[in-house]
């Protein structure tokens, strides 16, 4: 058994929870492992890929960027193109089809900002499964749109009032209503975090994001790229954007944190919902409110295989202010017409750092894990009282 099926990467992951629940995980992981090899699931899995999320998503040669960064050349991944604008359906589609052949009629989940809310709703419409989403109240006054989109989509929303009313609380709530009527719902995790074995599930529905890059990028330049950078919240794009990478040690893999919410460079190995993994600690030992300007990366933990990779030194991990992000997100807007995410902005930037250092045969991919249409009226509100 690897190390990776027993939920461990090095020191990180494992499953710290109840006696009920770890049994309801265990189910999961059993019948996981069982169709992730099957033979008629992976074409399932393609059929949807290539008819309703729109996959293969293009490598795009940034020509534009390239020239005005002077030096690497960039190529972007464009997983922003995909159905409901990002790489979050990946890993919403896949444990969809999963929550199916289990025979599941009940799909729930959490959301913080409510992308993986929608998301979830969006493939449970097109399923015919009934949808539960699990939202921090403070988050459904903030996101009241999402939250309409998400209703729209014929999912209920539960505003979480316990606690601080945040994603965390969000979380546990899924984590109680999962182990109470586990027989017929299913738990759709949104990131590549938590209990064994969702790490392992996230990371391998999204992989699809590097199988295709790894074949693109040589189909185009005759070789492996310099470095493939990903921004990290969870972590589930970067994993994605690194799986097929990881047994080329030439490759350099780089995930990008806010420096806002810079787990790797402040973090310290701890216990948080449910896994170990880098956390940022106040000086009490709780796990420290972060602020990005990119909500999905506003997270005090990160996945254990990137603390892990981290250790290991197979992946770097940087960081950039929510200020050069936002430059970024300008840059990329003007120069290919291409406007990002605020999360995926932050690996924009970073590349802009970097490919001026490297040489015009070296070769950058990164990762846009979404599109920025929902961030525009930040952005708007952002500039104006600069
Ligand atoms: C949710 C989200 C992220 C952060 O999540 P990861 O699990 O770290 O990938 C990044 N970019 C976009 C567009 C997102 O919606």
């Amino acid at each position: 058994m690897s190390t990776a099926q027993q939920g461990y990467f090095g020191q990180f992951g494992g499953s710290f929870v109840p006696p009920a629940l770890q049994q309801v995980l265990q189910h999961l992981d059993d019948n996981f492992q069982r169709l992730k090899d099957d033979e008629a699931f992976q074409q399932e899995l393609a059929y949807y890929h290539e008819e309703y999320i729109g996959r293969t998503s293009p490598l795009y040669f940034a020509e534009n960027l390239t020239k005005q960064a002077g030096g690497a050349k960039i190529y972007l991944k464009r997983e922003d193109l995909n159905h409901t604008g990002s790489h979050k359906i990946n890993n919403v589609l896949g444990q969809i089809l999963l929550a199916k052949h289990m025979g599941a009629k009940r799909v729930i989940a959490e959301t913080g900002a409510g992308q993986h809310g929608v998301a979830t709703a969006t493939a449970c419409a097109m399923f015919g499964m009934e949808c539960v989403i699990y939202m921090g109240a403070e988050d459904t006054k903030r996101q009241a749109l999402n939250v309409f989109r998400m209703e729209l989509l014929g999912a209920k929303v539960v505003a979480v009032h316990k606690g601080q009313g945040r994603l965390k609380d969000a979380v546990d709530e899924a984590f109680a209503d999962l182990v109470e009527n586990y027989e017929h719902t299913f738990y759709l995790l949104g990131s590549a975090v938590g209990p064994h074995p969702f790490p392992s599930i996230v990371k391998h529905f999204q992989q699809v994001i590097s199988v295709e890059s790894r074949q693109q990028v040589l189909a185009k330049e005759q070789k492996l790229p310099t470095a493939v950078i990903a921004c990290i919240g969870g972590g589930s794009n970067a994993i994605g954007s690194f799986a097929a990478y990881l047994d080329d040690p030439e490759v350099r893999l780089i995930g990008v944190e806010p420096s806002e919410a810079a787990t790797m460079a402040h973090g310290v190995p701890a216990e948080l919902h449910g896994f170990k993994c880098y956390v940022l600690l106040d000086e009490d030992g709780n796990p420290q409110p972060t602020y990005s300007i990119a909500a999905g990366l506003d997270y005090p933990g990160v996945g254990p295989e990137h603390s892990y990779l981290k250790e290991n030194g197979r992946a770097e991990y940087v960081n950039v202010s929510g200020q050069e992000a936002l430059e970024a997100f300008q840059l990329l807007s003007r120069a290919e017409g291409i406007i990002p995410a605020l999360e995926s902005s932050h690996a924009v930037a970073y590349a802009m750092k970097l490919a001026p250092t490297l040489a015009p045969e070296d070769v950058l991919v990164v990762t846009v894990s979404g599109r920025g249409d929902k961030d525009v009226e930040q952005v708007f509100n952002m500039l104006k009282t600069q």
